[in-house]
């Protein structure tokens, strides 16, 4: 059950009614809105209406509260450093897969700049399913990022893998993202939760569309209301790609949750061939933008050079996808970037 309190209502009167509502959390960050355990009790429900502060009650979400189209049934538009995801426009986020030198950074983000992305992606810190693989530069990788915010002008999106490194990654990104290994690291999603930066939540590769949702769930429940959802893969039997990309999960999610959501052909498919096409399904499908890697030296890159496109490859979706947008009446929003055209 959730209970939207009216605004204004005093911090007194809310306390009030947590007390008179037992179960109940009030959402931080002045939303105005108490969150209550299951509990089909009419009785709740008659009382949560019976109060002067509340305007509305929203029964029968199911398990989800406030990711729920029940909950709001408009699309959320999430601010990543500038750059809107889930309005009309498509979001491309593009960079490589881990930062690696300043000059690998450098000649992606100019490369991925030119030919339209809005956003940069660039992990700092990685996690590598083996221990001996790199794990990324860290703070220093962070620090790379965020020069090449100033230097492009396109906001950045970064993954953040320990509770603690919340802090110094809001510093250095636009945009939190939580990867697929994490999706139910409920300390990370608290954390991430309480941060002010937007979050890219991944899809956990072995996780429903509910289960996603409720790890959502949490973020939202600390006050964050700036949650995108990327769908990147999940694991069957299929040997044949990396990942099994769940497109009908864009679908899914659209019908149950008013969050946004993009999708990941990159590591979705794993394989370079497949990424341009995936997008353009992508976007036909009505994701509001993907995540790409694109190396410009792939064969040397230290992490999923497999799957990364180079700077001409990637320039070529972006043509490719032009017209697939114009067909589902999405623009692609104006070239952001501050770079001298060469
Ligand atoms: C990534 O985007 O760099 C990444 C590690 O993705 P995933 O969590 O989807 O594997
Ligand atoms: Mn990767």
């Amino acid at each position: 059950m959730i209970v939207i309190l009216k605004t204004g209502t005093s911090p007194e009167d809310v306390e009030r009614a947590e007390r008179l509502l037992p179960t109940a959390h009030s959402v931080p960050g002045g939303r105005h809105v108490l969150v209550c355990e299951q509990s089909g009790n009419d009785d709740l429900v008659a009382r949560a209406e019976a109060l002067d502060c509340v305007e509305r009650v929203i029964t029968g979400t199911g398990p989800l509260r406030l990711s729920s189209r029940g909950y709001q049934a408009t699309k959320t538009a999430v601010d990543a450093g500038g750059v809107t995801i889930g309005g009309r426009e498509f979001v491309v986020a593009a960079g490589p897969c881990a930062v690696e030198t300043a000059e690998q950074l450098d000649d992606v983000a100019t490369a991925v700049a030119l030919s339209g992305a809005r956003m940069l992606r660039g992990g700092a810190y990685k996690p590598r399913s083996s221990p001996y693989s790199f794990q990324g530069l860290g703070v220093a990788g962070l620090e790379l990022l965020a020069a090449q915010r100033e230097r492009t002008g396109l906001p950045v999106v970064t993954e953040v893998l320990d509770p603690g490194d919340v802090e110094v990654v809001a510093e250095h990104a636009d945009m939190l993202q939580i990867g697929t290994r994490n999706m139910q690291n409920f300390t990370l999603l608290r954390e991430a939760g309480r941060s002010r930066l937007p979050v890219l939540l991944k899809r956990g590769m072995a996780a429903t569309v509910e289960e996603w949702l409720l790890a959502a769930e949490y973020i939202l429940k600390e006050g964050n209301d700036q949650v995108v959802l990327c769908e990147r893969g999940i694991r069957t039997y299929e040997t044949a790609t990396r990942f099994t990309l769940d497109l009908s999960a864009v679908l899914a999610v659209r019908q149950l949750s008013h969050l946004p959501v993009i999708v990941d052909p990159s590591h979705g498919s794993g394989r370079n061939h497949m990424v341009q096409p995936l997008t353009l399904a992508a976007a036909a499908v009505g994701a509001d933008g993907v995540l790409i890697d694109v190396h410009t030296d792939a064969a040397t890159a230290l992490c999923d050079g497999a799957q990364a496109l180079s700077g001409a490859e990637f320039d070529g979706l972006m043509a490719a996808l032009t017209p697939v947008l114009s067909a589902v009446d999405r623009p692609l929003g104006p070239r952001l970037h501050t770079l001298e055209q060469v």
